[in-house]
């Protein structure tokens, strides 16, 4: 069974994809969604031995040799022609290496109709990346499992303009405002606000310069809020 995390990933996968899992690891999400007939076809990608071998002991223990193939590369490396995939995912990772992994290989992404994405932290930098490569997201969601919370998003090939409230926040996310976006959002501003506290009266010029800083990013935070 999927953690919370993967299995709103997996939710975010389109139906009958051929998909590249990268940075598959265990290739728990690849599995599931051959399991659930979401999926009949996918490459679990890995970059490091240990974790590939995972993946490949995982699919076969599964039975599932047949529809998900493990290989052993760095990012978009492992997608060959003759696997025609329309779908990526990457989940589990920095936003930052996210997108140099997707900017190493984009010219694997010209067949490719869905990124499914989760950074663990550097979603600002991820829908950024986004952005400036012609995608737009199309769904996002937030997920809280042992005590972190998560972003996730689906991107399909297009324009978008976003807003810096909306780099930072997620655009769709900002305007459903759940109640996990809210705490999210919440504690953060709290946690500046104690930095504030920390450096107002200090007259130091660098130290001015950060809690200007600070101010507008609470105030970017209290107007979504
Ligand atoms: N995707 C799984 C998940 O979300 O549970 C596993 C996430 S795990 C924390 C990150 C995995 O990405 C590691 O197994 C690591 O070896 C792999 N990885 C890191 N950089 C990579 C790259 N450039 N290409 C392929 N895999 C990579």
């Amino acid at each position: 069974n999927l953690s919370p995390r993967l299995k709103k990933v997996s939710s975010l996968v389109p139906s009958g994809v051929r998909l590249a899992d990268i940075g598959s690891d265990h290739a728990y999400l690849p599995i599931n969604l051959v399991l659930n007939k979401r999926v009949n076809f996918a490459v679990a990608g890995e970059v490091a031995e240990g974790p590939f071998l995972n993946s490949k002991s995982e699919i076969q223990k599964s039975g599932l040799s047949e529809f998900i193939i493990a290989r052993l590369g760095n990012g978009l490396e492992v997608i060959q022609n003759k696997d025609h995939l329309d779908a990526v995912s990457i989940a589990g990772m920095g936003g930052i290496l996210i997108s140099n992994i997707l900017e190493a290989g984009i010219e694997k992404l010209s067949g490719i109709n869905y990124l499914v994405l989760q950074p663990n932290v550097g979603e600002l930098e991820l829908r950024n990346w986004l952005q400036r490569n012609h995608f737009k997201i199309v769904e996002e969601h937030i997920v809280a499992e042992d005590f972190h919370v998560y972003e996730m998003l689906l991107a399909v090939p297009g324009e978008m303009a976003l807003t810096p409230s909306e780099l930072k926040f997620g655009p769709i996310l900002m305007r459903k405002k759940s109640d996990l976006f809210i705490k999210k959002w919440n504690q953060e501003l709290s946690r500046l606000s104690k930095i504030k506290e920390k450096l107002s009266g200090n007259a130091d010029l660098k130290m001015q310069t950060k809690l200007k800083n600070i101010e507008t990013e609470m105030q970017l935070i209290q107007e979504v809020l």
